[in-house]
């Protein structure tokens, strides 16, 4: 066996549709070529949209399709201490600061992924002084913990200018080979809030790391998240994986596939006949 690690990171907030059968079998089929190992890792930090339901219903879809995948399934939902050492180690380093501006709408996308555009929140022009926050904290605000561009940038020095990461695929503009990795795309980043103790990034940093992943291997929607997760390798002393990012299947009408815009679900596709190779021919994946 190959020393090739890659995984299908699913959230069961939904059920599977097209792009999500294209982006498993796209990891899938790399192992395989690749004679390595294929993992599935449950992403359900967001306790309040993910389901057992939709994990059951995934796994299901995913076996009919002809995947197989390592035992246990990691669930992020069971590792919340994980990525509560590792936001004390980023503070222990200086590099987060608690943010009290928590705009509602910026907050509900922490712990999902990114799916394309982010807002950038570049920080506050001088630091909240640490009686403020204690004021504020003892007045139950709320508060999120954002990743300080600056003080990573100051605590990396010249190690700041070199990072980088290899994209073997394609990133939306067709980024390919050595890409320079540039957090400040991203500004400074939300990792964690009182409620839900993580955010996508760093639970999906942390456990890239853990699981010994090799390749990341995911849609191209997810590809400017890269550049704050190289930053985090970086700050935490984690090994930086190859990226392979891939292009989003499409509707006939050329609109992305996401749940939201009730794309086909593999399940309504099954409930309709469809048989796994149909379905395979339909992501173009034989
Ligand atoms: N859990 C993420 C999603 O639902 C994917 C994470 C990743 O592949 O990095 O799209």
């Amino acid at each position: 066996m190959s020393d090739f690690v890659t995984r299908f990171a699913p959230s069961p907030s939904g059920l599977l549709h097209l792009g999500h059968a294209f982006s498993a079998l796209f990891a899938f089929s790399a192992s395989q070529n690749a004679g390595g190992r294929f993992i599935l890792r449950i992403e359900d930090i967001d306790t309040t949209r993910c389901r057992a339901e939709f994990e059951h219903t995934m796994m299901d879809d995913l076996r009919w399709l002809g995947l197989k995948w390592e035992a246990p399934v990691r669930r992020q939902s069971e590792h919340f201490d994980d990525y509560a050492h590792m936001l004390e180690r980023l503070r222990a380093l200086g590099v987060v600061y608690r943010c009290f501006h928590t705009r509602r709408a910026l907050i509900d996308e922490m712990a999902r992924a990114p799916h394309g555009q982010t807002e950038v929140y570049t920080g506050p022009a001088t630091p909240m002084n640490t009686d403020e926050q204690a004021l504020r904290i003892a007045k139950g605000e709320a508060f999120a913990w954002r990743l300080s561009l600056r003080a990573a940038r100051e605590m990396l020095g010249q190690d700041w200018e070199t990072l980088c990461f290899t994209e073997q695929g394609q990133g939306p503009k067709g980024e390919h080979g050595t890409i320079r990795a540039r957090p400040e795309k991203l500004g400074d980043v939300v990792l964690a809030r009182k409620d839900i103790g993580t955010s996508y990034h760093l639970a999906v940093t942390h456990d890239d790391a853990a699981q010994g992943i090799t390749h990341v291997l995911r849609g191209q929607d997810l590809f400017e998240s890269t550049h704050i997760h190289v930053l985090l390798q970086a700050l935490l002393g984690l090994p930086t994986p190859v990226y392979r990012h891939h292009g989003l299947i499409r509707d006939a009408t050329g609109q992305r596939l996401a749940t939201r815009n009730h794309a086909a679900s593999l399940q309504s596709l099954r409930a309709a006949g469809k048989t796994p190779k149909e379905v395979l021919a339909m992501v173009k994946l034989k």
